[in-house]
């Protein structure tokens, strides 16, 4: 779990900070960012970063504190952000609440703050209270497109339009709360722009309401993460939570390629990174960073039947076995009904997305071969048209692939096995004709969710 904004150096933690540092560590944390609010509270948190290899500094004036800031407090910033373990610009911001300090000052503060940030290319840690009007206004002005809107209090449109500026929406404590109106925030976002944190000392969930936060207790906020996602777990929850600050703050990511990963309740088998189409929403494609849902997924090197066995034979609490990944599975046929085979016999249910193309790259009728082997097969559709789906896809092969992939999804209906098609919601596509050609095929149709900034939905 990553504690994505919290305040260690505060008074709060005079008394025990080492014991708190230390058990949350041992409880789960994997990194905290310490944010500071004002220059003492910035040096404070360098000072935390520079003791303690997993926790990292923010620098920056609050909104309260913007009265008070001497003059040269921008180029004092600017040093203290030169630090090697400074990651963002923050705590910057507007509160119309508490007016601790003049709101024309504020708004200066936060200006030059956002200024600094693009100056430096940092991301910035923005705090709003009673005041999104005004501090939409001025970071949509700012050009700064990278950084967290901390505690997000706004409603779902406001929480869309901070989205398409560019920034990562954060949850704490009071989404914890009974009938928090930030349930209904949180569901109407991608799951890839979203961070928690826990603003401790502040904002305490509700489990500890009334005392004192820590950094272990982010896992709160993950638990009700967890519980409006369902079906996604505590541990996708935790996983793509904490991949997603790595990416906003540019933390260390560790690439260690998984031939098998879990998400929901799946267990997906990534036998190669190849595929016989080239969709512009792939996560093979372009300048993405090869993680799906919190998952790294480019393979150094296709795995062997024996690895894959071995891989799943390791994992436990899965419904299902899909082969999925980050390329075609039918591209390994060989092995993949060799390891189908195997996983049959040990009791699993399997299911195979693919893009329908199996038949037309290894020349056979591929339906009849799954029959016995895989339970569920589940294809993208992605096009109402042949035409569309070229565009879309980019087949190998053209219209031939669009037509093969037809062809692919009758035969495995004729066979009996359980079909289902897929489209991804884009823009080009029309879903009422996906949903008659569908219902024409005699299968059901999953529409499938895209955001473009992480381009997770994998065949
Ligand atoms: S989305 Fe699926 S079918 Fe399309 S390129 Fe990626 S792996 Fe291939």
């Amino acid at each position: 779990m990553i504690d994505s904004h919290a305040h260690l150096d505060f008074s709060q933690y005079d008394l025990d900070r080492e014991e708190v540092i230390r058990e949350d560590f041992e409880n789960g944390i994997e990194a905290v960012v310490n944010i500071g609010v004002d220059l003492e509270t910035s040096r404070k948190s360098i000072e935390l970063a520079e003791k303690y290899t997993h926790i990292y500094a923010t620098v920056g004036i609050h909104p309260h504190d913007s009265g008070n800031a001497p003059k040269d407090y921008l180029a004092q910033l600017e040093k203290l952000a030169s630090h090697k373990k400074v990651v963002a610009i923050g705590e910057i911001g507007l509160d119309y609440y508490r007016d601790h300090s003049p709101r024309d000052i504020q708004r200066k503060a936060f200006e030059q703050q956002l200024e600094l940030a693009l100056e430096l290319d940092m991301p910035v840690v923005i705090h709003i209270r009673e005041a999104i009007e005004d501090s939409f206004k001025i970071l949509e002005k700012s050009g700064v497109r990278n950084g967290v809107l901390h505690s997000f209090p706004g409603d779902e449109i406001e929480a869309r339009k901070a989205l398409e500026m560019g920034f990562f929406i954060s949850f704490a404590g009071p989404i914890t709360y009974p009938r928090s109106s930030r349930v209904d925030v949180a569901a109407s976002l991608p799951l890839s722009r979203i961070v928690v944190e826990t603003d401790a000392p502040y904002l305490t969930p509700q489990a500890f309401r009334g005392k004192r936060n820590r950094p272990s207790y982010v896992r709160y906020v993950i638990g009700k993460l967890a519980e409006i996602f369902e079906p996604y777990t505590f541990e996708d929850m935790e996983r793509i939570t904490s991949h997603n600050a790595r990416r906003l703050f540019g933390l260390p990511f560790e690439k260690l390629p998984q031939i098998v990963y879990k998400i929901r309740h799946s267990l997906y088998i990534n036998l190669t990174n190849r595929c016989s189409s080239n969709c512009y929403f792939c996560p093979r494609s372009g300048s993405t960073d090869g993680f799906v849902s919190g998952h790294y997924l480019f393979l150094r090197k296709e795995p062997s039947v024996k690895e894959v066995l071995e891989a799943v034979e390791r994992e436990s609490g899965f419904d299902e076995v899909v082969f999925c990944g980050l390329g075609e599975p039918t591209i390994r046929l060989k092995e993949m009904l060799e390891i189908a085979e195997n996983l049959k016999i040990k009791g699993h249910k399997i299911r195979l997305n693919t893009n329908g193309h199996g038949s037309l790259i290894n020349k056979i009728d591929l339906p009849l071969r799954l029959l016995g082997k895989v339970d569920r097969v589940s294809v993208s559709l992605n096009a109402q048209d042949a035409d569309t789906y070229v565009e879309i896809c980019k087949p190998d092969r053209g219209r031939e692939s669009f037509n093969a992939m037809i062809e692919f999804v009758k035969g495995c209906k004729k066979t009996g096995i359980e079909t289902v098609v897929s489209v991804v919601d884009l823009p080009e596509i029309d879903l009422e004709a996906c949903r008659k050609l569908a219902s024409d095929l005699g299968v059901n149709l999953r529409i499938r969710r895209y955001t473009e900034d992480n381009r997770r939905i994998v065949a």
